[in-house]
């Protein structure tokens, strides 16, 4: 049909005005950056440097990672496995991994709930560091805190922050994919787009509730199966 070519024409447009800054962003800082590490003679300059080029790559990394799952929801070609975990464990490896974008002033309190879950550990663990990466990065002062509730077989994972917000009429927009409030910061706008899609092939969802200014709640929300 004529609608479907043309969504896809715009996809693709979308994706790559979208995709080829952000890979360009920190590619251009790898490039520079790798080279004065091989110009500089001072010990903690080149230290200072490395990690700059380090820190770029795992942006290009995430980047990449974000791209292929997109392209796979595309395609209905995304699978989950199922295998029993525990969720501490999870929260406890993602808290360590966003531990380096934690801002001086801002206190970062993970709740790990000791439960077991049969679901795709890997594909929690992405839900998770999605929300708990954004938290952190629009919060420059005030707490990040992760806390589960769980009733009647529903798990509910909570990331409240006290950051910039979000304006109400953003509130559904920040879920469609390349989506972002504001164009200039870091990211494919393909996080929460990636999150809720993977979230709703497990029977759940993320949802948000939030305030230009106060801060934000976001909430993954996850059926377990009964024991
Ligand atoms: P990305 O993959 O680039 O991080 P997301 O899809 O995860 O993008 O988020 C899209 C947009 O939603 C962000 O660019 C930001 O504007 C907004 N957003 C997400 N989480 C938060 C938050 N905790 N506080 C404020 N804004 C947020």
């Amino acid at each position: 049909a004529p609608s479907a070519s043309f969504s896809q024409a715009a996809i693709k447009s979308s994706f790559l005005a979208n995709i080829s800054h952000e890979i360009r962003t920190p590619l251009n800082i790898i490039i520079g950056f790798s080279q004065m590490v091989a110009e500089t003679q001072e010990e903690s300059e080149r230290a200072e440097f490395h990690q700059t080029v380090k820190d770029n790559c795992d942006v290009m990394l995430k980047l990449v990672n974000d791209i292929v799952d997109f392209s796979k929801i595309e395609s209905n070609s995304l699978s989950l496995c199922c295998n029993p975990f525990n969720l501490s464990d999870v929260l406890r490896e993602v808290e360590k991994r966003v531990q380096p974008m934690v801002m001086p002033e801002v206190k970062l309190y993970v709740e790990a709930l000791d439960i077991q879950l049969d679901a795709d550990k890997n594909r929690v663990a992405q839900i998770l560091f999605n929300m708990l990466h954004n938290a952190l990065k629009f919060t420059q002062k005030g707490v990040v805190e992760l806390k589960c509730t769980v009733e009647n077989g529903v798990l509910q994972i909570h990331v409240t922050d006290t950051g910039i917000g979000i304006d109400k009429q953003d509130h559904e927009l920040i879920f469609d994919r390349f989506y972002k409030v504001d164009t200039f910061v870091q990211g494919s706008g393909l996080g929460l787009s990636l999150s809720r899609n993977i979230a709703r092939m497990m029977n759940g969802d993320i949802q948000v509730e939030s305030e230009l200014g106060k801060g934000s709640k976001f909430t993954f929300v996850l059926p377990i199966k009964a024991a």
